[in-house]
């Protein structure tokens, strides 16, 4: 199982606490600028991140399919496409990619097709570093990305309550004991409440594998904690016929 070893290093120096994600997270930067994709790509990089770039658009749809990228820092001029372009293309092939796009301070009808395409949010030209990190952040921390090991405060769903450190989940005040594998499970989920999430979404986000099939590891782990979270209750994992499954609390 072992065959991405490169892509989930182990040895990162022992920082981060075991609730952590197993993998860094990974950022695309497009950027046709050299040097502004050096800096970026630097700093990402020094912030913990996996970096890739790509100088045009045609390199980072393909890189956005073979890296996989969590999320994308798109300069909106590219020299083979603009950005709106490459936000489509990312999107399909990444539903749940985010996306920070840059711009220019000027181009008011760029930041409003961008945000309307269904990117995420925008830093204008020139930015500071710390303003793309931070915003950056917040996207990875909208999408339950973010390694975040000094927030305490719990998860809710309903009534299905996660406190990651201490690996406790209750369900209407219940404790509900897990497993490892079923604790990261329920915490993509509750990161991403309401929101349809694929078998390959998960997979990737949960167990760092490339899908290839393997769709039954996902039914099988979703069916133990439904017998753990739903059994006797209403339940709150719903299977979204021929795409994968959401969390709500609220029934339909
Ligand atoms: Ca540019």
């Amino acid at each position: 199982m072992d065959t991405h070893s490169t892509d989930h290093p182990r040895d990162r120096s022992g920082s981060a606490p075991a609730s952590c994600p197993v993998r860094p997270v990974r950022v695309l930067v497009v950027e046709d600028e050299p040097d502004l994709a050096e800096v970026l790509s630097g700093a990402l990089r020094y912030e913990g991140f996996q970096v890739r770039t790509a100088g045009d658009a045609a390199t980072a749809l393909a890189l956005a399919r073979e890296f996989r990228p969590d999320a994308v820092v798109l300069d909106w001029m590219l020299p083979d496409a603009d950005g709106l372009q490459v936000l489509r293309g990312l999107r399909a092939e990444r539903a749940a990619v985010c996306v920070l796009f840059l711009t220019a301070r000027d181009a008011v009808e760029d930041r409003i097709a961008g945000i309307t395409a269904g990117a995420d949010d925008y830093v204008t030209k020139p930015f500071s570093l710390q303003e793309v990190l931070a915003r950056l952040r917040g996207l990875l921390r909208r999408a339950g990305m973010a390694r975040q090991p000094d927030d305490g405060e719990p998860i809710v769903v309903g009534d299905l309550v996660m406190h990651e450190e201490a690996r406790e989940v209750t369900r209407g005040g219940q404790v509900v004991e897990l497993s490892r594998t079923e604790f990261e499970l329920l915490r993509f989920l509750m990161r991403n409440p309401r929101r349809v999430l694929s078998k390959a979404q998960i997979l990737d986000s949960v167990w760092s594998y490339d899908f290839g099939g393997r769709a039954h590891v996902v039914e099988l782990y979703v069916s133990y904690l439904r017998k753990k979270i739903d059994a006797g209750r209403t339940p709150m994992i719903h299977t979204v016929r021929g795409v994968g499954y959401v969390l709500r609390a609220e029934p339909r």
